[in-house]
């Protein structure tokens, strides 16, 4: 008998999620690039549509984030019935894995995908399956190969942070295609407004053809709004219906459902926020490129930069601090000798690729 209260098997053995680092001892000025939030930041209409809802913040949101569900729908022409919203995509991934996964059940998920997939399993007492990648890309096949009777969710980032790879539309299909009737796939398409050319789909076709796939959205990236936390899943509505019966009845926040409305009405912006990533990523690229570092090709708002070596990645991580820009250890990914570098503005970058040259210069002397 246990004397003290003990959670689920596997809990304790948890490493918590940690997030980019905020701060830099001894920096006036800092540069975040740690978490890929939006360069741009929120569109100045959210300020204003807060403020409009200040007074009203004693009021319980609606349960059913309705307008907002409307607005999402409009946006990208999908059913609005099928939409539920969350407190962030990552709270759409724990319901998922909370209603559909028990303790002996497992998911399946590429080996650099985003950490939250696994945690959220290991809370269930479900296993995780991390399915090797070829070129640091999913390999459907074997992801096929390594889904079993006993697995409940198949999660895909697509395209995935933190390696900025993508799979093609066809691809993904196939994917849909070629899974049990059982086994639910999660396409998390949280970069998906930052993807150009036509082989890209964020997958909403496809939960439109199956029964068994979901798309997981978030304002988060190119929106600018990751304080508030917002996302949304686009689903068969068999599984819509299910998260409506587990989330919470007030899971998005007033200022949540607010934020999000105006966000979407400022079409200007996120193509701001576009553009600049156009911009910034390829150039940002070269000069990485220009210093002997690795490029990992990247179609979200980040750059995975290979230094060949583990001492090398953190000694630069180190010396971009010391110059007050924060970027992402990438061991928690198996990724020891890359740093991840979320794109900012023009400025940001620039000061980025100044305390890199400064750094490889100081360790050609030594
Ligand atoms: C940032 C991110 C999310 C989640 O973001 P939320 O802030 O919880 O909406 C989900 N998946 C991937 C791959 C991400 O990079």
């Amino acid at each position: 008998m246990s004397t003290k209260p003990q959670p689920l098997p596997g809990v304790l053995e948890l490493i918590p999620y940690v997030g980019g680092e905020s701060k830099a001892e001894g920096n006036q000025r800092i540069i975040k690039l740690s978490s890929n939030e939006g360069a741009l930041g929120p569109s100045p209409s959210v300020g204003a549509a807060l403020e409009k809802i200040a007074g009203e913040m004693h009021r319980y949101p609606d349960g059913g984030s309705t307008e907002l569900r409307e607005a999402i729908g409009q946006r990208w022409g999908l059913d609005p019935a099928r939409i539920v919203c969350g407190a962030g995509s990552d709270e759409l991934i724990t319901l998922l894995v909370r209603a559909y996964c028990a303790p002996g059940d497992n998911i399946v998920y590429s080996q650099h995908g985003f950490l939250m997939y696994a945690i959220n399993a290991t809370a269930a007492g479900a296993a995780s399956i991390a399915v090797p990648e070829k070129n640091l890309t999913a390999d459907i096949d074997a992801i096929l190969a390594a889904v079993n009777g006993r697995t409940r969710l198949v999660f895909l980032a697509n395209p995935n942070n933190p390696t900025g790879s993508v799979v093609d539309s066809e691809t993904v299909a196939r994917l849909a295609a070629g899974l049990p009737p059982h086994v639910i796939l999660v396409l998390d398409a949280a970069y998906a407004e930052y993807v150009s050319g036509n082989e890209y789909s964020a997958g909403a076709e496809l939960v439109d053809r199956h029964p068994n796939v979901v798309m997981l959205r978030t304002f988060s990236k190119i929106f600018g709004l990751g304080g508030v936390r917002l996302g949304w899943a686009y689903c068969p509505g068999d599984i819509a219906d299910v998260l409506n019966r587990v989330r919470s009845p007030f899971n998005v926040s007033l200022a949540a459902q607010a934020a999000g409305v105006a966000a979407l009405a400022d079409r200007a912006h996120m193509d701001a926020q576009k553009r600049n990533n156009d911009e910034m990523l390829p150039w940002f690229a070269g000069e990485v490129e220009k210093l002997g570092l690795k490029p990992w090709p990247s179609v979200g708002n980040f750059l995975l930069v290979d230094f060949h070596d583990a001492g090398k990645a953190e000694s630069a991580r180190l010396a971009l601090k010391a110059d007050g820009i924060l970027v992402r250890q990438m061991g928690g990914y198996g990724l020891g000798t890359c740093l991840r570098v979320t794109i900012g503005v023009r400025e940001e970058m620039e000061a980025v690729v100044a305390s890199l040259s400064a750094w490889a210069k100081q360790q050609g002397k030594g």
